[in-house]
């Protein structure tokens, strides 16, 4: 199942077209992403997607500002796989493209994401990826780069 993962805007112009001919749908939505991807795998979860032609039963989330180079996202193996993006998420797990088996979903259990903050709550202190990606580790599954993706944002530009 792939999922865009959005509050109110569309997948921007190059996402549309890598999804043209796939078949995929908006997430669930809240200002809170950690809160709107955990909603969108319970739906995952629930559904039991039909296993597709590719054997696959996994939820993609790609972020809808998010510009995949190749289809590496879906075709590369392993349970838990992602793609590099800038700023924060070159070298450790990003969920704004990534692919998580329904088996590693059900092991984690909830709460999948959660972003979180110092005691006063006026400070990030880890993002929802780090806390994903360590409790994939606590069940000894490691998140697998597969590629890289783009980030298409807005630019202001004046004179
Ligand atoms: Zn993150």
């Amino acid at each position: 199942m792939i999922v865009v993962m959005s509050y109110d805007e569309p997948a921007c112009k190059p996402l549309q077209l890598w999804l043209r001919g796939r078949q995929w749908e908006f997430s669930e939505r809240d200002h809170r992403c950690d809160v709107a991807r955990n909603a969108t795998i319970l739906r995952f979860l629930a559904t039991g997607y039909p296993r597709s032609g590719s054997g696959d039963d996994s939820l993609v989330m790609l972020d809808s500002d998010t510009v995949p180079q190749d289809d590496s996202i879906l075709t590369a193996s392993g349970e838990v796989a992602w793609c590099g993006y800038l700023p924060h998420h070159v070298d450790t797990f990003g969920s704004g493209c990534c692919r998580i088996s329904r088996s590693v979903l059900e092991k984690v259990g909830r709460e999948w994401f959660r972003h979180c903050y110092d005691a006063e709550h006026t400070r990030s202190v880890m993002c929802q990826c780090q806390w994903f990606a360590e409790r994939c580790l606590a069940i000894g599954v490691k998140p697998q780069r597969v590629g890289i993706v783009g980030h298409l944002k807005h630019q202001l530009l004046l004179p």
